[in-house]
């Protein structure tokens, strides 16, 4: 379970996160739908423990700042961060030995062909290129087989092929009982995956929809509606 309360961040006199609440059940997967700028990344980040911020944030009912809950997440941020001197193979191995974790070699070199990743293995960090990079990043989560997992805008990059993998991935690891929470400003990306939707607009939480409460094609009207936008126009 992810559970955020109370948090707010800002950065100088702005507000990004403005006493932000909302909860992502055991084996859900919640969505942060916002448009640019709403502060989605905000609150991943400091979920991810990157920012300081005022508020409680647990994970699987852990304070997120400890090494208990570091331990049982993962993060995939915006922008794929390599190290330019490890190949591809190396920042899985890098990442399995810093977290712990056993992945058999059988394990690993599923993973990368899933992504089309198999034959780039032993390349550079920096001979990749920003969509191979962002696969690298979303592999180098998943090995570590995480309880939550957080994606910060992960299908922007990505060609068809590992977007629909990447959605598989996603399915499974929620069938799984991982909690998963996803940010993003394309609601027709996610329109498959979600289970709680938390629309975000100025630093705030103006919507709250459980799948079983709203219906997929009501989503969008909702979208547009709490946040005064407008066919992609924005009407404030
Ligand atoms: P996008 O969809 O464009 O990625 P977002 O919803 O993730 O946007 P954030 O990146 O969280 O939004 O930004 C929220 C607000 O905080 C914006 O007004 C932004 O300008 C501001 N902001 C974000 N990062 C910083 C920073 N490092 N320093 C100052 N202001 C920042």
């Amino acid at each position: 379970m992810l559970e955020v309360s109370d948090l707010t961040k800002k950065y100088g006199k702005n507000l990004a996160a403005d006493h932000i609440g909302f909860t992502v059940p055991d084996g859900r997967i919640g969505i942060l739908l916002g448009p640019n700028g709403a502060g989605k990344s905000t609150v991943i980040k400091s979920i991810a423990g990157l920012l300081r911020y005022k508020g409680t944030i647990r994970i699987q009912g852990r304070d997120a700042v400890s090494l208990e809950a570091k331990r049982r997440f993962a993060y995939v941020p915006e922008l794929p961060y390599m190290y330019d001197a490890l190949t591809v193979r190396e920042h899985l191995e890098f990442i399995t030995r810093a977290y712990g974790v056993d992945a058999a070699e059988e394990e690993v070199q599923r993973l990368l062909g899933r992504f089309e990743l198999t034959d780039k293995q032993d390349k550079l960090g920096n001979e990749l290129s920003k969509g191979m990079m962002q696969k690298v990043s979303i592999c180098c989560a998943l090995i570590t087989k995480p309880e939550v997992i957080l994606l910060d805008e992960p299908m922007v990059g990505l060609d068809p092929a590992a977007i629909r993998e990447l959605k598989e991935v996603i399915l499974e690891r929620r069938a799984d009982g991982c909690t998963i929470l996803i940010s993003t400003h394309m609601l027709e990306m996610v329109k498959e995956l979600w289970d709680v939707t938390f629309v975000m607009d100025r630093g705030r939480i103006v919507g709250t929809y459980p799948r079983e409460a709203v219906a997929d094609e009501d989503l969008e009207a909702l979208y547009f509606s709490v946040t005064g936008q407008e066919n992609g126009k924005d009407g404030r």
